[in-house]
């Protein structure tokens, strides 16, 4: 029998696996932690909408199959010439590999950067930046002292405007708790570009930022960081900004085990793989998700989604059922829905199917895709799980 392992249970590992799990195929995924957290998700979690272990689904809920192993392990190298995987717990070999660990960071060789910011990556990220933040103003009446109520979000792409909405309606709720003046709070978003959310079009670029500076927030594009020092950041003009919290969503870059075990890569780090999602390199590995560069009929490569990643994986899943059952392997081929970017917890602004959409329609567009995503890990009963959680609040 054939031996499947997958790497990572993101949005691309974890629809590869419920994939397979549906086809009776047997197989083992190795993640860091026993469950599976919602990345697109967890600006929400930093921002105090709910708990932030309501972002996380256990993996052993999603995959009960007994054909299906969950193995707790963080994954140190793959040595694809000899079909292993080595982990901090031990060495596990396949006959076929899923590659999808997802991205890191890109912090473009700024100074100081990985040392002094936070990061929103993981369900322990976003209890961190949600604690510190609480934390500065749980005690800013003790020294009076203004950068604790300064919030410095660096890069204005989804995740950063996500991140942005959600705290500007956070403040009202932190300033009530720890009675402080709310005209004190800063919350600064420096983006390089001239634009925010360049994937949207103008109109709606507009849109997102009317909304989130009239929710508060000070939004100011073409101010490129250059620097971090703990508790400032310079800026390329010369100016300089202060404050206790700084949050980098400045960009990603592959996960560097793509490079480090041999698989040719992009100036990203991200493999190379052909039209079916295998490794141009070896074809019984298929890398899938924000650690392959999957270039489009435009010539240009697609852009690391949760969407993308999630029909990769499922490819990836079927095309190994058709090498095992000895069928021709189909080709990829992206199905765009759009894009939808939430402005805090009621707004919005998107496109998709071609349709624009702003204030509460794109919010409810954006409710919409989080109830269908979660259907289609574990249908009706995860759908009221969830929904059940992130409403009592
Ligand atoms: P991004 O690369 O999309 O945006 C980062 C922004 O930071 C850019 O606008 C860039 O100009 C800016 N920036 C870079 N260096 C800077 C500097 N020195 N100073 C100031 N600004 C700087 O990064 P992201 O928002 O983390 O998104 C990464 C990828 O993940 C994107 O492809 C995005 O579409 C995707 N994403 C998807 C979802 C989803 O599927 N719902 C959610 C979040 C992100």
């Amino acid at each position: 029998m054939a031996k499947i392992v997958i790497l990572g249970a993101g949005y691309g590992g974890l629809l590869a696996a419920v994939y397979l799990q549906k086809a009776g195929e047997p197989f083992a995924i190795i993640n860091k932690h026993t469950y599976h957290h919602f990345t697109t998700l967890l600006h929400e979690a930093a921002g105090g909408r709910n708990d932030v272990d309501e972002y996380a689904v256990q993996l052993s809920e999603i995959l009960p199959a007994p054909t299906s192993e969950v193995i707790k392990a963080e994954v140190s190298e793959i040595r694809p010439t000899e079909n292993q995987v080595l982990t901090n717990q031990g060495t596990h070999t396949y006959d076929y590999l899923i590659f999808a660990l997802g991205n890191a960071p890109e912090f473009f060789g700024i100074p100081g950067l990985a040392e002094h910011s936070f990061l929103l990556r993981s369900l322990n990220t976003a209890k961190e930046i949600r604690q510190h933040i609480e934390q500065q103003f749980a005690s800013y009446k003790e020294d009076e002292d203004p950068t604790k109520l300064r919030v410095i979000v660096g890069g204005a792409g989804l995740t950063g405007i996500e991140l942005v909405g959600e705290l500007v309606d956070w403040i009202p709720e932190l300033c009530s708790k720890y009675a402080v003046p709310k005209d004190e709070v800063e919350i600064i978003n420096l983006e390089a570009a001239p634009v925010i959310l360049p994937m949207l079009n103008e109109k709606l670029q507009h849109v997102a930022y009317d909304v989130l500076t009239k929710k508060g927030a000070d939004i100011r594009t073409n101010t490129k960081i250059v620097r971090v020092g703990k508790d400032v950041v310079e800026l390329a003009s010369g100016e300089s900004i202060e404050a206790k919290t700084i949050i980098w969503t400045g960009g990603v870059r592959a996960n560097p085990l793509v490079a480090q075990s041999g698989f040719q890569a992009d100036n990203r780090g991200r493999a190379k793989i052909n039209q079916f999602l295998q490794s141009v390199d070896f074809e019984n590995v298929f890398v899938i998700g924000d650690s392959a560069v999957f270039i489009g009929e435009n010539g240009k490569p697609y852009p690391p989604t949760a969407q993308i990643a999630s029909q990769m994986g499922e490819k990836a899943a079927e095309n190994i059922c058709n090498l095992i059952q000895g069928k021709p392997l189909s080709p990829f081929t992206p199905n765009l829905k759009g894009t939808l970017a939430s402005l805090g917890r009621d707004l919005g602004v998107g496109d998709v199917a071609g349709m624009k959409a702003s204030g509460i329609p794109a919010a409810l567009l954006k409710e919409f895709t989080k109830v269908k995503y979660l259907y289609s890990l574990g249908g009706l009963k995860m759908v009221s799980q969830k929904r059940g959680q992130w409403s009592r609040h």
